[in-house]
Order: C-alpha cells, then sequence, then structure tokens
C-alpha cells in the first residue's frame, strides 16, 4: 500500500486536513494507496510558496534549467520499474504499456532539457539607431492538472516544459493514480531546487480550488466537462488556460483495403488500454464494399484478446479504473441496442471482481447514436457502415470534438482530401497510433485549446515579450 504525502514549498509532508482518498486496485478492488486530500487553504498556502521561488527559477539561466531536468530524467528512469507497477496498480493497465507510457514520459523530459535552451527570439528590423527583439520569459507559476489513463506520459510533457521554461509548478495528478503522482514528484524534487515543484493531491474539489487561485497558467489534460470548469475559473483570475480534452476519434474504412488488415488496425485504436486513450478509436464509418468482412475479422480479433488483470504479463486487455466508469461504457453501448444497434461480440457486464469490460463490437450503429456521437472511452467499436468516402468524411467531420481522425485508404487522392477537410488537430492515414518524435497536437472543438505537446508546448509555457530599445534623445550610442 503507498502512502502519499504532499510536497509544499520544498517540504514532504504538508497539507491534508481534508482527510485521506483511497484508491482501489481495479483488477480486485484491493487497496493500493492513500493520499491526502489539499483543501484550498493548503492550496493557497502552497501558490504562496510558489510565488517566493519564482523569480530565483526565473531568473536561473536556461541552460542550468535544462541540466536539472536531465538530471530529473535520469532519477526517474532509475524508478521505471517501480513507477510502471504504481501505474498497473491504480489504473490497471497492462505492465507493457504501463512501462510504454513511463519510457516515453522520460524520452519527453530528455527532449524538453535539449531543446528549451537552445530557443531564441526574433529580432525586429526598426530604425537604424534602435533594436527590437522578441525574447520568451516564464509566465510565472503554473498549475498542471492531470488524468489517470497515461499518468506519467501526459505529466512529463507537460511539468518538463513548464519547469525547463522557468516556471514554477503546482501539480495535482489524478485522484485515481496519487500514487503514480507521487513517486514522480518524488523522482523529479531530487534533481530541482527546493520549492520549484510542489505536489498537491485530491479530486476534482482540490483541482477545482487549484484552478481558482491566482496562478498564471492552469494546464489541464483531461475530460471536456473539466475543462470548460477550468476555462470558466481562469476567466475570473486572468490565468491562461491550456486544454487537451476529450474526444470522439473516427475511423474511416475506406472501400479499397484489405478488410483484414483494417480490422487489426482498428482493434489496436479500439481496444488498446481498454479504449482509455485520448485518441482512441471511437467510432467506425466503413465503406459498403468491404463493411462485412471487416466486421467480421474485428469480432475474430476482439474475441482473441487475452482479458486479465494487468500485472500479468500475458494481458492484452486489463479490466477498466473503476467500476463507475465501466456503468458509464456499459449504459452507452445498452442504449445503443435499445436504439437498434446489435452487439456481435463482448457487451455483457462480467461477474467476478473488479473493473473488467469485454472488447465489445456493436453493428448496425447510426451516426447519431450517442454510442458513436459522445466520447465511451471504453473497449468498444460502434460501426456504422457508409455508401461512399464522401458520405465517411462528412460523418467524421460532423462532431462536438476536434481531437484527432484516422482513414485507412489505398487512395492518394483520399487521404488528401481527408487532411484537408477533417477539422481536427492530428490526423492520421493507415496507422490509428504513431507519428514522427516531436509531434505536436493542437485540439480543436470542444477537444481544448492550445498545443498539447512537441515542441510548441514550450512555447505555450513562455510568455513572449517585445523590446525597443533607442539611444536616448535619438542620438547614437
Ligand atoms: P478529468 O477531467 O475528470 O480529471 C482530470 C484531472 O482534472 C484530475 O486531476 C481531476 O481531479 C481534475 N478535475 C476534475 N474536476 C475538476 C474541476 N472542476 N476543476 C479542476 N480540476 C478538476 O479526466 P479523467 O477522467 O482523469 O481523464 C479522462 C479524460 O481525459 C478523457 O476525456 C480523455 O479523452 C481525456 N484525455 C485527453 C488527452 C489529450 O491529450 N487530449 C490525454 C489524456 C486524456
Amino acid at each position: 500500500m503507498y502512502t502519499v504525502a504532499q510536497l509544499i514549498g520544498g517540504v514532504w509532508g504538508a497539507g491534508g486536513e481534508e482527510g485521506e482518498l483511497v484508491v482501489h486496485d481495479p483488477a480486485d478492488g484491493s487497496p493500493v494507496s492513500s493520499a491526502p486530500v489539499a483543501t484550498a487553504d493548503v492550496i493557497g498556502k502552497a501558490v504562496d510558496a510558489a510565488r517566493e521561488t519564482e523569480s530565483e527559477w526565473a531568473s536561473t539561466p536556461p541552460a542550468e534549467r535544462a541540466a536539472a531536468l536531465r538530471r530529473a530524467a535520469d532519477a526517474v528512469e532509475a524508478i521505471t520499474d517501480e513507477l510502471t507497477a504504481a501505474v498497473t496498480a491504480e489504473m490497471g493497465k497492462p505492465l507493457a504499456d504501463a512501462r510504454g507510457g513511463v519510457e516515453a514520459g522520460i524520452g519527453t523530459l530528455r527532449q524538453y532539457a535539449e531543446l528549451a535552451p537552445v530557443r531564441g527570439g526574433r529580432t525586429l528590423h526598426g530604425g537604424h539607431h534602435a533594436i527590437d527583439f522578441m525574447v520568451p520569459q516564464p509566465h510565472g507559476v503554473v498549475a498542471v492538472i492531470t488524468p489517470w489513463n497515461d499518468p506519467v506520459a501526459v505529466s512529463c510533457g507537460l511539468l518538463g516544459a513548464a519547469l525547463v521554461t522557468g516556471n514554477v509548478v503546482l501539480y495535482k495528478p489524478s485522484e485515481r493514480t496519487p500514487a503514480t503522482g507521487w513517486l514522480l514528484a518524488k523522482a523529479l524534487d531530487e534533481a530541482l531546487p527546493p520549492g520549484v515543484l510542489s505536489l498537491l493531491t485530491g479530486g476534482a474539489e482540490t483541482g477545482a480550488a487549484l484552478a481558482a487561485q491566482r496562478v498564471d497558467v492552469v494546464a489541464h489534460v483531461g475530460s471536456t466537462a473539466t475543462g470548460r470548469a477550468i476555462a470558466a475559473a481562469t476567466a475570473r483570475t486572468g490565468a491562461k488556460a491550456l486544454l487537451e480534452n476529450g474526444g470522439s476519434d473516427p475511423l474511416i474504412v475506406d472501400g479499397d483495403v484489405d478488410p483484414v488488415w483494417a480490422a487489426r488496425e482498428a482493434a489496436l485504436g479500439a481496444f488498446a488500454n481498454g479504449g482509455q486513450i485520448c485518441v482512441a478509436v471511437e467510432r467506425i464509418y466503413a465503406h459498403r464494399d468491404v463493411a462485412e468482412d471487416f466486421v467480421a475479422a474485428l469480432v475474430d480479433r476482439a474475441a482473441q484478446l487475452r482479458v486479465g488483470p494487468g500485472r500479468d504479463p500475458d494481458t492484452e486487455l486489463g479490466p477498466l479504473v473503476d467500476r463507475r466508469h465501466r456503468d458509464h461504457v456499459h449504459g452507452q453501448v445498452t442504449a445503443a441496442v435499445a436504439q437498434g444497434a446489435r452487439v456481435l461480440t463482448g457487451g455483457t457486464l462480467p461477474t467476478g471482481p473488479g473493473a473488467f469490460y469485454p472488447a465489445t463490437v456493436v453493428a448496425d450503429c447510426r451516426h447519431d447514436m450517442p454510442l458513436v456521437r459522445d466520447e465511451t472511452f471504453g473497449p468498444v467499436a460502434p460501426v456504422v457502415v457508409v455508401d461512399s468516402f464522401t458520405e465517411a468524411l462528412r460523418c467524421a467531420a460532423d462532431s462536438p470534438y476536434g481531437l484527432a481522425a484516422t482513414v485507412l485508404t489505398g487512395s492518394m487522392s483520399h487521404a488528401h482530401r481527408a487532411w484537408r477537410e477533417l477539422p481536427v488537430g492530428t490526423v492520421k492515414i493507415n496507422a490509428v497510433f504513431g507519428g514522427a518524435p516531436g509531434g505536436a497536437a493542437h485540439p480543436r472543438r470542444a477537444s481544448g485549446q492550445g498545443f498539447g505537446y512537441g515542441p510548441e508546448l514550450l512555447d505555450e509555457f513562455s510568455a513572449v515579450k517585445a523590446v525597443h530599445i533607442e539611444a536616448p534623445g535619438g542620438g547614437h550610442w
């Protein structure tokens, strides 16, 4: 059992008067971790402490901050096994997947340590006796509020980019993965000056109290509903809101592709991490020419997945994060069935402990069903049959969300139409996951605002100042 402590103003063990929260292993319901709950008062003190450290960290040379982040990446790497085990115990992700997330996080810390100190500003061409330039500076105090579904990779990106650009950070990990956040913060804190990073734990109320503080930036990765609450809070305080939120990503299966290959991609996109990935495949538009063979192969793949606790190395599909979330997933499936959809495999609540839910394929779906339009965040593949690529593109684009989309096609002209026409931040052609290192993501519509990843995240955490210098009295220097 992990006993989590908070870090405030460089002191471990502060705060927590509101009692504690307990996390249960989603594979068997056993208690895994307990964490304090930060009150608004404690959070206020953490902000005050952060303000005291702000100017010293901001004026530390960028190369020194980058060196600290490199040491922090080494410290995180040294606890890879421990972090991996904590992720799996707290949120159920299979071990290999959890390790992949930890390694991705370490890679991102190292990337930001390399990229941050070599950034420059623009020089401008004004009057002959003047010089003008633009220089990035830290915003000041940044609140980083993160989700549970890929807790290390997501946190490392935001924390690394905010810290290396000279901001002091108040980190609030998800209430479902507090021990993971605590292990990560302990490792980072070893390498950073005291007070530069604080850790606050608790649930939605703690997050809301933090977002309402007079900080300079609130960076949130999580659900759209939370993102909107944070946007409302920052509208009151004047803080910048950086939001990477939910999605309902479409997969288009064009009429000219190998349906068995397409089914493998669809299964990966819909079932990896139990569908609990922001860019998971949430809805499938399959061309009528291949739909029947595609759906049959998808059902086969769903039935082959090895289900079990995440800690079992053979597991491909672990439990969902908890039973509350499982009820949400199952509720969407049963509502779709009531509206005329057909479950071809899965779709039933297992008996026994934990929050397991089977890989589920739902046919005869219509584009207007909530199972298709809303975010499910579970191992569910709803299939809508379409008669043309144009219809598929139209349906894919018709969404309140704008996170990402995947198109499987052999046609170069369809591929180009897709990336031009789809109103999303990321378009993937012929692969549901992947992308070059350093890829950024800029969500649209209800999926958020601002860059959440890539070198552009360093810009999000920097306030650019324009400077104009002239010699006094219009003379020469
Ligand atoms: P969530 O928004 O419920 O929780 C995320 C964090 O916000 C937690 O730390 C939580 O305590 C905090 N929070 C909750 N209510 C708050 C409030 N009113 N004010 C301030 N903070 C509050 O999301 P979740 O369930 O942890 O994560 C799943 C969601 O995250 C999905 O919608 C998924 O699509 C999204 N997600 C998006 C991305 C992306 O890059 N776009 C990445 C991962 C997850």
